[in-house]
C-alpha cells in the first residue's frame, strides 16, 4: 500500500510542509484537510484589506487549492473537517461538511496545522462582536464597512487591535481601542507602549486603557469607564492554539495548552507533527517553552515538520518574538525579552533607551527614532531589544534578532561592520549607538 502523510489545516502551519515532503518523497500520498473555504492566505495582511490598502481581498490568497493539486499532487480536501485521530488505529475520523458523511482515514504519518483561534470572552452581546482571524471574517467586515457604520470599537489593544483600529481610521471611523491593561502590546514595556499610544492618540484614535469590557450592547460597548458607542465592533484580545483534537488523542500539551514539540516539530507520539499557532516553540533567550502564534513561526516550522516528515533531518531551534507593526506613520518592533520578561526568567538585567534618526540628522527624510536595549548585567549579554520610529527605523529590528540567536555581547554588536551612508543611517547605527550606551551600565 502506498504510505500517506495526512496534513491538517490548510495554512502555513500546514501547507509549508508540502513542497519540503513532496521533493524528497515522490512516492507517497499527501492528503490534506481543510475544514474552511481556503488555503495559504495572509491573514497578517487583513487590517490592510479592511483598510483598503489591499484590494481586492483575493489579493491574499497566497495559493489556491487546485495550485497544490497541481503542483504537488496533493489531494486538497477542501470543507473536511478532522474531527477525531486515532493514533493507535492510525487513521483520523473526518467529516465532509456539504455531504455531512463522516468517513475514515487513515494515515502513516500525520501533520496537525490547526492554528489557533481568536479569544472569544463571556460576553452578553457578544456575537454582535466581529474578529478578523479568516478571509471570512475579512469579508464580513468589508460588508459591514459598506453598510455606512460611523463609528467602531476595537476591543484588544495587542497587534491586531492596533492594525484594525488604524483600519477604521482610514476608512472615516471614529475609532476607539479599549484594552482591560494600563498599557497596550504588553510584548513592550511601557516606556515603548506609550509612544505607541501616543501615536494612535495623535491620528485620531480614542485610546481607552485599564477599562474591562463588561457587555456589547446593539449600539455600544459597555466599559468600567462607561458607555463607547459602536456601530461595528472587532475583538482582538488574542490567540489560543486550536489543540483539542491533539489533546483528545492524548498528546502532551503545554504553555497555553499549545502542542509539545520537540526540535523536529514531532509530538510526544511518533510519526505525529505538529507546527504553527497550534504547536509550542522554545525561546532562544530565556530557555522556556512559550506560545508565539505568528506567520514567520509558523511558516519555519511547518518547513522543519515537512523535512523530516520526507525523511530528511531538520530541527527548529526556538524563537525570539521579534514583531513589528506600523502604526500610522510610525514604525514599532521588538525581539527578545522585555524588562520584566527579563525579570521573570530570572535574568539580572540593565536597560537603556537611545535617541537616534532613522538617517544621518542632516540628509533629507531623517526622522526620529528610538532603541531600547536590555542586557545581562553580569555578562553584558544582549537579551531584548524595542525600537519606535519613522520609516526605516523598525527593521533594524532583524540585526539585532540575529545578534540574539548568535548570543552576543553589547560590545560584540558595538563591534559589528553595519552598513552606513548617510540615506540609510547615522555614521554609528541607533542600535549600536544603543549597544554603546548600555555597556556604560554594566
Ligand atoms: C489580523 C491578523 C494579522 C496578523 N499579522 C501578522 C503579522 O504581521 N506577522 C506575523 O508573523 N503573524 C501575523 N499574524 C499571525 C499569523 O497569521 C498566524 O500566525 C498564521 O496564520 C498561523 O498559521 P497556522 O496555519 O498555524 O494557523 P491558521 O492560520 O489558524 O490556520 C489553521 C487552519 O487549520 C484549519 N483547521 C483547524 N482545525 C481543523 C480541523 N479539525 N480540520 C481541518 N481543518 C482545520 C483552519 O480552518 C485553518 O485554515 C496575524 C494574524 C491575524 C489574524
Amino acid at each position: 500500500m502506498t504510505e500517506r502523510i495526512l496534513v491538517i489545516g490548510g495554512d502555513a502551519g500546514g501547507m509549508a510542509a508540502i513542497s519540503q515532503v513532496r521533493n524528497r518523497r515522490p512516492d507517497v500520498e499527501i492528503v490534506v484537510l481543510e475544514r474552511s473555504d481556503w488555503t495559504s492566505y495572509s491573514a497578517c495582511g487583513i487590517p490592510y484589506a479592511v483598510g483598503g490598502e489591499v484590494d481586492p481581498i483575493e489579493r491574499l490568497q497566497a495559493r489556491t487549492p487546485q495550485q497544490f493539486r497541481d503542483r504537488h499532487r496533493v489531494d486538497v480536501r477542501m470543507r473536511h473537517e478532522a474531527m477525531a485521530i486515532d493514533l493507535d488505529g492510525r487513521f483520523v475520523e473526518v467529516r465532509a461538511h456539504e455531504s455531512e458523511r463522516t468517513y475514515r482515514l487513515s494515515f502513516d504519518q500525520i501533520l496537525i496545522g490547526t492554528g489557533g483561534s481568536p479569544v472569544r470572552p463571556d460576553l452578553p452581546g457578544i456575537d454582535r462582536a466581529l474578529r478578523a482571524h479568516t478571509l471570512d471574517d475579512a469579508h464580513r467586515l468589508l460588508a459591514e464597512l459598506s453598510g455606512d457604520p460611523r463609528t467602531a470599537v476595537v476591543v484588544g489593544g495587542g497587534f491586531i487591535g492596533i492594525e484594525m483600529a488604524e483600519a477604521f481610521v482610514h476608512r472615516g471611523l471614529r475609532t476607539t481601542l479599549v484594552d482591560s491593561g494600563a498599557q497596550l502590546i504588553r510584548a513592550f514595556d511601557p516606556d515603548m507602549a506609550a509612544r505607541i499610544e501616543h501615536t494612535l492618540r495623535d491620528n485620531g484614535v480614542n485610546v481607552v486603557l485599564g477599562a474591562r469590557v463588561s457587555a456589547i450592547d446593539p449600539d455600544s460597548v459597555v466599559t468600567a469607564a462607561g458607555r463607547l458607542p459602536s456601530d461595528l465592533v472587532v475583538l482582538g484580545v488574542g490567540t489560543v492554539p486550536n489543540s483539542a483534537l491533539a489533546a483528545d488523542a492524548g498528546l502532551e500539551l503545554g504553555v497555553h495548552g499549545s502542542v509539545v514539540v520537540d526540535r523536529r516539530q514531532q509530538t510526544s507520539a511518533a510519526g505525529v507533527f505538529a507546527a504553527g499557532d497550534c504547536a509550542q516553540s522554545m525561546h532562544l533567550v530565556s530557555g522556556r517553552p512559550v506560545h508565539l502564534p505568528l506567520g514567520t513561526v509558523a511558516n519555519k516550522q511547518s518547513r522543519v515538520a515537512g523535512i523530516n516528515l520526507g525523511g530528511g533531518y531538520a530541527t527548529f531551534p526556538g524563537v525570539l518574538g521579534t514583531a513589528i507593526v506600523k502604526v500610522f506613520n510610525r514604525e514599532v518592533a521588538r525581539t527578545g525579552l522585555s524588562e520584566s520578561e527579563a525579570a521573570a526568567a530570572g535574568f539580572g538585567a540593565v536597560s537603556t533607551t537611545i535617541e537616534s534618526t532613522t538617517r544621518a540628522g542632516y540628509y533629507p527624510g531623517a526622522e526620529p527614532m528610538a532603541v531600547k536595549v536590555i542586557a545581562e548585567r553580569a555578562t553584558g549579554r544582549l537579551l531584548g531589544f524595542q525600537i519606535f520610529g519613522g520609516v526605516g527605523a523598525a527593521k533594524r529590528i532583524d540585526s539585532c534578532a540575529v545578534a540574539l540567536t548568535a548570543g552576543f555581547d553589547a560590545e560584540t554588536l558595538l563591534q559589528t561592520d553595519l552598513a552606513y551612508a548617510p540615506p540609510f543611517s547615522p555614521a554609528w547605527d541607533p542600535v549600536q549607538v544603543a549597544c554603546r550606551e548600555v555597556l556604560k551600565l554594566l
